[in-house]
């Protein structure tokens, strides 16, 4: 033996070319580490569902013949980090060469590039996983520039070919989003089917996280819903399949609180799979079509479509986004957003339904679906003026998919705005108006969503009237935004005053809302 090859946490790629030979002078190395544990604060069920899916893939390179060597916390506690910890293997193995794939997360890639053991050649590998090749971001991205999602989407389209017919997109349209974006009736919400959830034990790698005093945020599960092998992953995607697909791009935005599945809807719940790359987003695609292409009586494309643009447009593009523009993009705050981040983010203890109902599911499953991070908990935030470096904390901490490279273009370019308009071209701003439209937690809110000023007036309306007041300069001549604007202007000067007053009110006790 004389390679070390590191596989990470998020890297756990059967069908890498790695794998394709036993090879005996290679002993593939996947560590619980401290570093990983500690760099945020992060949900429970998240440490669980990486190190649970860790040791499943050890053990499955292990029956294939691998070498394997799988340290717990307990093993690779008396090393301070990484790299020290790789010196030692090394050292204890007489081994001479590292490898290890190319890190999505801009933390680990400076880590391992910077990697000088001596004695101990390193190279980086290919993870295999992203359609996109990394070579080809420059070719996509400038850095600080916008780039329009929807036209890389359709280079990707044509590129890969998918959803084409010849040069032109299936259906004579790139994008069916017109036709989606319902709210949910009541006679829909018998039909939404309850998630399919696994019950796998990782009672001790909990008790591994209280012996370590690993700080988590969350609620704590001897039996982990997430999937945590490619089996499991694979039933997940048959499972969306067969019951959500036909429904997902339809009630895509939709929120309920009247659901037995209100904290999942139609949505796949495949994200910690595909980032832990146990499924590949071209295998998710194609496995999606031809269900599809199969059952085209039942399913419309319109629902299809709306799902491939997730993967295939949107999850490439913040990658796209992140490394063009990172390390800068992490400390973008380009509307000078400063207040800390509320108590009731941690607890879900505040009388905003809305807010309550998504922080709480997170709380819970360690999940809330896309329209919950953007318009109840990022808007909220947005509208509140938060520190995105907190914004970002939260939602880096608290997701079982969050990683830095996909969360942070969602939350401090998309939600937040603070990349000056990378990613968005126009705030995700909305009042109270929008959230009872697609949703019904306004019906039992102790809020009243019709009022701007009132005591009972829901917080949402005045903080967005306030933000947009506030940020005249930035957004005032920002054409998406001139309805807005003229809209602000046709009230009269005491009402604006008023709302103005009442949100300043708001903004001064944000943590008793
Ligand atoms: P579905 O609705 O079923 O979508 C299918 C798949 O499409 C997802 O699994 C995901 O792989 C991909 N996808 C959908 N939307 C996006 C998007 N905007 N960016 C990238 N991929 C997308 N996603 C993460 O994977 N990790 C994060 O840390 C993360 N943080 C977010 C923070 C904010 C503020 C917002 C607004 C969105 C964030 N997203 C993040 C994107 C999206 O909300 C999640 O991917 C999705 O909710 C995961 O649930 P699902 O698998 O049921 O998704
Ligand atoms: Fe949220 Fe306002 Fe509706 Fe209450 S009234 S649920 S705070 S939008």
């Amino acid at each position: 033996t004389h390679t070390l090859r590191l596989i990470l946490g998020d890297q756990l790629n059967a069908s890498h070319s790695w794998f394709k030979h036993v090879d005996p002078t290679v002993v593939y190395v996947i560590a619980e580490l401290k570093q990983e544990t500690a760099y945020v604060k992060h949900h429970v069920q998240k440490v669980c569902a990486f190190f649970a899916a860790m040791a499943q893939f050890a053990d499955a390179l292990a029956h294939c013949g691998h070498q394997v060597m799988y340290l717990t916390l307990d093993e690779t506690q008396p090393f301070s980090d990484l790299p020290t910890l790789l010196e030692h293997i090394c050292t204890q193995h007489q081994l001479n060469t590292i490898e290890y794939q190319q890190p999505d997360e801009y933390r680990l890639a400076k880590q391992l590039s910077e990697l000088s053991l001596p004695g101990i050649k390193s190279t980086c590998h290919d993870s295999e996983h992203f359609l996109l090749p990394f070579d080809d971001i420059k070719r996509e991205f400038t850095a600080n520039k916008h780039v329009k999602m929807e036209f890389f989407y359709r280079r990707m389209r044509k590129r890969f070919n998918v959803l084409m017919q010849d040069d032109e997109p299936l259906g004579g349209q790139w994008n069916f989003d017109q036709q989606n974006r319902e709210n949910l009736k009541k006679a829909d919400l018998n039909d939404i089917p309850s998630p399919l959830l696994f019950a796998n034990d990782v009672s001790n790698i909990i008790s591994r996280l209280e012996r370590h005093h690993v700080a988590t945020i969350g609620k704590a599960e001897n039996q982990l819903l997430w999937p945590v092998n490619r089996r499991q992953s694979r039933q997940l995607l048959d499972f969306f399949c067969h019951h959500l697909l036909i429904r997902f791009g339809r009630f895509q935005d939709a929120m309920t609180e009247n659901s037995q599945a209100d904290w999942s809807l139609y949505h796949s719940r495949l994200s910690f799979a595909i980032n832990a790359k146990i499924l590949s987003p071209g295998e998710v695609i194609n496995k999606v079509i031809s269900h599809w292409q199969a059952n085209q009586t039942e399913i419309s494309l319109t629902q299809v479509e709306g799902f491939v643009r997730q993967i295939l447009g949107w999850r490439e593009y913040v990658r796209g986004i992140y490394w063009i523009n990172m390390p800068g993009y992490a400390t973008q705050n380009a509307l000078q957003a400063q207040r800390p981040l509320p108590g009731y983010f941690w607890t879900a203890n505040t009388k905003m339904n809305c807010m309550h109902h998504a922080i709480k599911q997170s709380l819970d499953f360690a999940y809330a679906h896309h329209i919950q991070r953007l318009m109840v908990t990022g808007c909220f935030s947005l509208l509140a003026g938060i520190n995105p470096d907190e914004v970002d904390q939260w939602y880096l901490g608290i997701y079982i998919d969050a990683i830095e490279w996909v969360e942070m273009p969602n939350t401090r370019g998309m939600t937040q705005f603070a990349d000056g308009g990378i990613v968005a071209t126009k705030p995700y701003a909305a009042s109270g108006n929008y959230l009872n439209k697609m949703g019904d937690y306004c019906k039992s809110c102790h809020y009243n969503v019709k009022l701007k000023t009132e005591a009972n007036a829901c917080p949402f309306n005045s903080l967005y009237w306030h933000f947009i007041q506030r940020h005249q300069q930035h957004f005032g001549r920002n054409p998406r935004m001139t309805m807005v604007y003229k809209n602000w202007q046709k009230m009269n000067a005491d009402t604006q005053q008023a709302i103005i007053h009442k949100a300043e009110v708001l903004l001064a006790d944000l943590d008793n809302l």
